[in-house]
């Protein structure tokens, strides 16, 4: 965020201090300047959404998902995404480097329309919890999530 501090009404302490992706999203496209197309965030601090299922209810148990600790939000065909680097830590450069670049070309994937992908190895993947996914994933779009944008 250009070094900005965060919102504060963004922020929340419900299992830990964090701060609402979803809110950061809002404010990020708020400030988006007509020039650009699309605004992606990079921020240290943990950030977080509420995780639902199909059906639009917050997935159980409801006192994990209500505010789930993410790597990183982009909403389908929204114009911002935010990724934290927060749970990238403690890791060499290289792996945290291509952690953080792989993390932000599937948050702006989202933004262009892209939903999760079941490809193996395409950057579209859900990381389904876990940061291996990430680490597992290649940098890029498969040819079916290419052919979509
Ligand atoms: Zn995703
Ligand atoms: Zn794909």
């Amino acid at each position: 965020m250009n070094g900005k501090k965060l919102p504060e009404k963004a922020f929340v302490n419900i299992k830990s201090p964090r701060y609402r992706a979803d809110s950061l999203l809002i404010e990020l496209s708020k400030n988006r300047p007509d020039s650009i197309g699309f605004i992606l965030g990079i921020t240290s601090k943990d950030i977080s959404t509420t995780k639902r299922g199909l059906d639009g209810n917050i997935k159980k148990p409801k006192s994990k998902y209500t505010d789930w600790g993410v790597f990183g939000l982009g909403y389908k065909s929204g114009t911002s995404c935010i990724i934290s680097t927060f749970r990238l830590k403690n890791v060499k450069t290289d792996l945290f480097i291509s952690r953080v670049q792989k993390i932000s070309v599937h948050e702006i994937g989202h933004n262009l329309g892209l939903d999760h992908c079941e490809t193996e190895k395409c950057v579209m993947q859900d990381a389904v919890e876990t940061i291996s996914t990430v680490d597992s994933e290649g940098f890029k779009l498969c040819e079916k999530c290419y052919r979509k944008i």
